[in-house]
């Protein structure tokens, strides 16, 4: 479609506003969380493990969380995972409970670059899913002070605690009986750290396919992690949340697949040649990108994949923080932008590239044909063993 000019820092809402505006569904606003590979160093930097242990569940007060908001830079390549495990030093137990984290989170990427998109298969609510989507509000009312406190969070900021995230997805699935996929979707667009694998995981995890046990979310657990909310919410007596949701069947594993049990995925092949650009996506924006580190001098280019991006209606918090990536990264790298479609906008190009664990990229790399691919920088690099769940996978991988 075309070439655009690179986003500045300092404004890119702006340029988002100007050169996006096609692919916007809602006012374009930043998050407090801002990106950029400078930021993202600036939070590792900061964020102290101390406590982390026995705060990462509070959800309310914010001073009260031990999380460390760093999964929008995690997401998006500019904080490694390896680097992450590496540099986050404290107390062991508080280390330990940060890596078993950053474990899941090699996990949901081992289980989607094994099986890809059939991850989101779902059994038990696919005929939910032929009806139309449940609408946001339906499903997430905002008349219950718990819900709309984190859902206001999660719109604004693009961003929420895992504990949090796991009170919506119960909300809507558990308790709401509706299906996960349109849950998914739905916190999809407005999470900076989107990512269909983790973000698969989590609602799996929620309705209990990977466990055999439904996450219920209850009146309980808001009043532990987010004390004094239940005061303030005009359902105080008659919460609908009250009691435990009723017994409900776990949902089914989505897949009988066998590459599960077993499998391996073939390393995306290089067309051989000398690169003359490097192409870069949102699956690894940062200065660690392999491909990046072993060109440091030719030029970047990004592509807005204008087809992906209209069929998710991402939040434009998500539009912002890309852009923010790209105005810091051009202040160290030349740096080409365009929309469009990927595989027509970087067509008959010799570009370097690193093999993102993701079927989209995947595709779009068959396609492209990058004359030379970097290896993902895997935490654990992949094995052939169980990715049935998180426990037999780290079993295999001996960790
Ligand atoms: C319904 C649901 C949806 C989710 N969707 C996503 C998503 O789209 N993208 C995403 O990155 N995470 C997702 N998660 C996992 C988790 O909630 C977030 O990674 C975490 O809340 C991010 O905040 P943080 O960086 O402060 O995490 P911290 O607690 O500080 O953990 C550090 C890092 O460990 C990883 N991590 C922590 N908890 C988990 C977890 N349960 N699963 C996988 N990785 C984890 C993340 O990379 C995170 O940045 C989801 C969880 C649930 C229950």
């Amino acid at each position: 479609m075309s070439d655009l000019p690179v986003p500045t820092v300092g404004d890119e809402a702006g340029w988002v506003r100007e050169h996006l505006g096609a692919l916007l569904v809602d006012e374009v606003r930043p998050s407090s969380i801002r990106g950029g590979q400078t930021l993202a160093d600036a939070a590792l930097a900061a964020f102290d493990v101390a406590g982390y242990a026995n705060r990462r569940n509070e959800v309310w007060p914010v001073a009260a969380r031990g999380a460390s908001r760093l999964s929008p830079y995690i997401r998006h390549g500019l904080l490694t995972l390896p680097r992450v495990w590496r540099d986050v030093r404290g107390p062991s137990a508080d280390v330990a409970k940060f890596r078993d984290e950053l474990l899941w989170q090699e996990y949901a990427r081992h289980l989607y670059f094994r099986v890809g998109l059939e991850m989101g298969r779902s059994l038990r609510f696919s005929v939910l899913e032929r009806g139309a989507p449940a609408p946001e509000r339906a499903g997430w009312p905002d008349d219950m002070a718990c819900v709309a406190l984190v859902t206001r969070e999660l719109r604004d900021e693009g961003w929420l605690p895992n504990q949090a995230r796991m009170w919506l997805a119960s909300h809507w699935s558990v308790r709401g009986g509706r299906g996960w996929r349109d849950g998914e979707d739905l916190m999809f667009r407005h999470l900076l750290d989107g990512s269909r694998a983790a973000n698969r995981v989590g609602w799996q995890w929620t309705v209990g396919a990977l466990t055999g046990k439904p996450y219920g979310f209850s009146r309980q657990q808001v009043e532990r992690r987010a004390p004094g909310v239940c005061g303030t919410c005009a359902l105080k007596s008659q919460c609908p949340i009250q009691q435990w949701p009723d017994d409900h069947e776990p949902e089914p594993r989505p897949m009988a697949d066998p590459r599960l049990r077993r499998g391996t995925v073939e390393p995306t092949a290089a067309e051989g040649g000398i690169p003359d650009q490097v192409w870069i996506t949102a699956e690894s924006l940062g200065d660690d990108d392999p491909a990046l580190r072993a060109y440091p001098h030719l030029p970047a280019v990004f592509v807005w994949d204008a087809p992906l991006l209209a069929r998710l209606r991402l939040s434009s918090v998500r539009l912002v923080f890309l852009a923010e990536c790209l105005a810091d990264l051009s202040t160290r790298r030349e740096l080409e932008v365009r929309v469009g479609e990927p595989t027509v906008e970087l067509a008959g190009r010799r570009l370097a590239a690193t093999d993102a664990p993701v079927p989209g990229w995947r595709s779009r790399a068959a396609a492209v044909g990058p004359v030379a691919v970097e290896e993902w920088p895997w935490l654990v690099p992949p094995h052939g063993g169980p990715v049935t769940s998180f426990t037999a996978w780290r079993r295999s991988a001996r960790i």
